[in-house]
């Protein structure tokens, strides 16, 4: 008999204890997010492949200088740039593309841009088993942004 009233006291203990870690997980803050639904908050320093800076009016803040694809380690960038329409001096870019398959985010290209055309993206939300995908045209993607 006693060895009944001690597995009900051991069961019942088991079960307090259990509930206990229950109800103090179902208080608590919550941690996790309904990913892809929700957005996580991306912290200022974070790297994403790069993108091109718009000016005050929507236009590319990019010169075609041609320093970032020079500054590049691993040849992710291809510049090309025209003579403006306004037959202002200097060029504007027709072109930018990224290689994402090749970046390792080192951030060369940024620091060497004296125009603060180009900065890191927020974009973390990148999955494809297609290589072409991760080939942006920055350009057209600026364009896109501010249409
Ligand atoms: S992004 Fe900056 S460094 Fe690169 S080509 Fe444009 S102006 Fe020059
Ligand atoms: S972050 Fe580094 S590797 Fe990536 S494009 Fe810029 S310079 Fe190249």
């Amino acid at each position: 008999m006693s060895g009944y009233f001690k597995e009900l006291f051991t069961g019942t203990k088991s079960l307090a204890v259990g509930m206990g870690v229950t109800i103090r997980a179902f208080f608590s803050p919550v941690v996790t997010m309904q990913y892809p639904y929700e957005t996580p908050k991306i912290p200022e320093r974070f790297r994403g492949h790069i993108e091109l800076v718009a000016d005050d009016e929507g236009k590319p803040k990019c010169v075609a200088c041609g320093m970032c694809q020079r500054a590049c380690p691993s040849g992710c960038i291809t510049v090309k740039g025209k003579k403006r329409e306004d037959g202002g001096k200097g060029k504007v870019v027709s072109f930018y593309r990224l290689d994402f398959t090749k970046c390792s985010l080192c951030g060369q290209c940024v620091e060497s841009c004296k125009f603060d055309a180009i900065t890191f993206s927020k974009e973390y939300n990148l999955a494809s088993t297609r290589k072409e995908d991760f080939i942006y045209d920055l350009l057209k993607r600026l364009q896109e942004k501010n249409s």
